[in-house]
């Protein structure tokens, strides 16, 4: 992992603290998502996001999503979640 710039909060000049890498935005249903890096101020709590930097991508074996090798395949949690409730 090679440390990119510091963020820096706009509004206090304080160096802000990675709060969620890669977090995915938009629908889990959709094809491409967009990852976001979401940055907190630990001064005053603002939150800026950044666009994830591209990381190699894993394809789900199960449902054939690319997901960030940092998160289990959204896909199939959703899917894992529904059929638990059909199957109780
Ligand atoms: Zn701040
Ligand atoms: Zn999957």
């Amino acid at each position: 992992m090679s440390e990119t710039a510091k963020k820096l909060c706009p509004a206090c000049q304080c160096e802000l603290t990675l709060a969620s890498a890669a977090f995915p935005m938009g629908s889990a249903f959709a094809h491409e998502r967009f990852h976001v890096d979401i940055y907190r101020c630990p001064q005053c709590d603002r939150v800026e996001l950044f666009a994830a930097q591209e990381e190699e991508k894993v394809t789900c074996p199960v449902c054939g999503a690319t997901h960030s090798p940092k998160e289990k395949c959204p896909i199939c949690a959703l899917n894992t979640a529904f059929s638990d409730h059909t199957h109780r």
